[in-house]
């Protein structure tokens, strides 16, 4: 694998993301929600930050921009849609632009719906999607902004990407959102296999992500919703789930 990616704990249940690309030492930190634990993590990894990539404008993936920029110098990516009300950004990009982290490309995808201006970051070379508020290990995000059919078209975009891919998503929702999810599949057997392991892993304090694409469209009842009508009987369904 040409990058590495490392879980980073911000906040209460956020992650932050560290991508290490091994080829030229080059180093990102996607979503910087909280400046202590992101640069507990820089130093670690040798005390380089070149990047940070943000996914949208909630302050929980970006409070820690400024203080990182301060101790780094990194330069800061995020949506030129949403510059208004992000930090301050370096690199303003659009879907469909590549951003390269060292010598490996890192592609910009439109992922509308949690937000409207919420881009995602794919690494192909690296089996990497770094996704934010909009896919989570068998959830998806809130419709703080966009439609159903928004994060219909930002779900098929992920589902679209190949099985191995790792999902570097930004919350540890996973036991809620299985728990939910059960009720939608009660007789998928890939779900009752994940819950199983998911348990063990918060029971023994790790995180349950990064997962695959491939575990998604076998387990996540909003990446497996056929149709818009479907995904937000869903999502509606989850957002007065208790
Ligand atoms: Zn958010």
């Amino acid at each position: 694998m040409a990058v590495r990616a490392q879980a980073i704990p911000c906040l209460t249940d956020n992650y932050a993301w560290l991508l290490t690309d091994e080829a030229t030492g080059t180093v990102a930190l996607c979503d910087p929600g909280e400046a202590a634990p992101c640069l507990a993590a820089v130093a670690a990894a040798g005390g380089r930050l070149d990047l940070v990539l943000l996914t949208h404008h909630h302050g929980d993936h970006v409070a820690g921009v400024a203080a990182v920029v301060a101790a780094t110098g990194a330069k800061v990516v995020g949506a030129a849609a949403d510059a208004h009300r992000l930090p301050p950004l370096d690199v303003a990009v659009k879907p469909g632009d590549t951003v390269m982290l060292g010598a490996t490309p890192a592609m910009v995808l439109d992922s509308p719906g949690h937000t409207l201006g919420h881009i995602a970051f794919h690494i192909a070379d690296g089996g990497v999607v770094l996704c934010g508020d909009t896919l989570f290990a068998t959830g998806c995000g809130r419709l703080l902004e966009g439609r159903p059919a928004d994060m219909f078209a930002a779900l098929a975009a992920l589902a679209a990407l190949p099985d191995a891919t790792l999902v570097c998503c930004g919350h540890e929702y996973t036991e809620s959102n299985i728990h939910f999810a059960r009720t939608v599949e009660p007789d998928n057997a890939a779900l009752a296999a994940w819950a199983t392991k998911a348990t063990a892993l918060r029971a023994a304090g790790q995180a349950t992500v990064p997962t695959t694409i491939g575990h998604e469209r076998a387990t996540n009842p909003f990446l497996r919703a056929a149709d818009v009508a479907t995904l937000a009987t869903r999502r509606a369904g989850k957002d007065s789930f208790r």
